[in-house]
């Protein structure tokens, strides 16, 4: 079974193949680029579900099954914010970089400089979305909730990790393994509910 991922991250690529293959053995995740979608998909959604089924219909014109994800970080004090701002919100914040980890993280620490301790709560959220052959669209979700500590903490990860405390691990998600953080993270359950709506779609087709 030929899945295409509406990514060139070879990372993530290869991550959905080895949590996939748990259930699927016979899958292979194709990027955009192997079956020959070079160009940009404009993602102007306003939710992580509109992002996500964009990137999964245009990965689905492959004539395979299409999948898209669209994940980041909602701060209630922020009224959900970065969000689907989530890789670019130092940039929305006026301050520039980018795409850049370290300047998101900074623009994230300022805006909540005033927030007191107990009214720091966020999730990170991620949404995987699907386009079948035959037309059949769905999405699944996945939400991991923690809070946003004032100072980074821990060498692993990326993105907002180093800020994301995890009650139930007492740790920051950069300080787990990669394997501790696939199993509570938001990507991690929305993987595995993605497994699951995948058999129950095509187990539906068959009958
Ligand atoms: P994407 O949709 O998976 O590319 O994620 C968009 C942005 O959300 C990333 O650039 C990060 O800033 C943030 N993000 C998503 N997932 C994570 C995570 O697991 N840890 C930290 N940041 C994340």
């Amino acid at each position: 079974m030929k899945i295409v991922l509406a990514s060139r991250n070879r990372k993530k690529i290869a991550e959905l193949e080895t949590l996939l293959s748990e259930v699927f053995p016979q899958i292979e995740i194709l990027s955009l680029d192997d079956v020959g979608i070079h160009g940009e998909i404009v993602e102007d959604g306003t939710t992580f579900a509109e992002n996500a089924l964009i990137k999964a219909r245009a990965a689905a014109e492959s004539g395979y099954i299409g999948v898209g994800d669209d994940s980041g970080l909602t701060v209630d004090a922020l009224g959900g914010e970065p969000g689907i701002y989530s890789a670019r919100y130092a940039e929305r914040c006026g301050k520039g970089g980018d795409h850049n980890d370290e300047a998101n993280n900074n623009a994230l620490l300022e805006r909540l400089a005033d927030v007191a301790d107990g009214a720091r709560g966020g999730a990170f959220v991620c949404c995987i979305a699907c386009v079948l052959p035959d037309g059949r669209e769905f999405t699944v979700f996945g939400e991991a909730r923690g809070s946003i500590l004032r100072e980074r903490h821990g060498e692993d990860g990326f993105g907002y990790d180093p800020l994301f405390y995890y009650e139930p691990l007492g740790k920051c998600f950069a300080q787990l393994s990669p394997e501790e953080k696939n199993s509570v993270s938001h990507r991690g359950q929305a993987i595995r509910a993605f497994a699951k709506a995948l058999g129950a779609a095509l187990e539906e087709r068959k009958n």
